[in-house]
């Protein structure tokens, strides 16, 4: 195995950031994630970065939460792995994904089942089930 650029992004693809969840990130009005899958990555991403503006912009404002994002202190991101993606219509999308982190020198294994919906044309994360 090959040790990653620092610039590749997060999401674990093998672009670098900035062609990557980046351009979504930077140009959330003008660019739209073009899939579920590629907006999941994006979350993922911004997760990592902190980006809360963007994780509120694409969540959908049934389930947007109203507090602020709470990031535990220490907490590191390693790794997301797409399992599956699934466009059921033209509008719905299921995520299956994991995603992996460390804390206090403890690993934790996320594995959610998202639920996407395209709204006026743009991908908005709903809710997702884990475990
Ligand atoms: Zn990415």
């Amino acid at each position: 195995m090959s040790t990653a650029p620092k610039h590749e992004c997060p999401c674990g693809t093998t672009l670098p950031y900035a062609d990557c969840c980046g351009r979504f990130h930077a140009g959330a009005q003008h660019l739209m994630a073009p899939t579920a899958e590629a907006l999941m990555r994006s979350r993922y991403s911004a997760y990592t970065l902190q980006l809360d503006d963007y994780l509120l912009a694409t969540w959908h404002p049934s389930t947007r939460p109203t507090t602020p994002f709470h990031h535990e202190p220490g907490l590191r991101w390693l790794g997301l792995q797409v399992l599956s993606h699934e466009q059921t219509d033209t509008d719905h999308a299921q995520v299956e994904f994991v995603a992996r982190s460390k804390l206090g020198g403890r690993a934790h294994r996320l594995r959610e089942r998202s639920r996407f919906v395209r709204d006026d044309g743009r991908w908005l994360y709903l809710d997702g089930v884990t475990g």
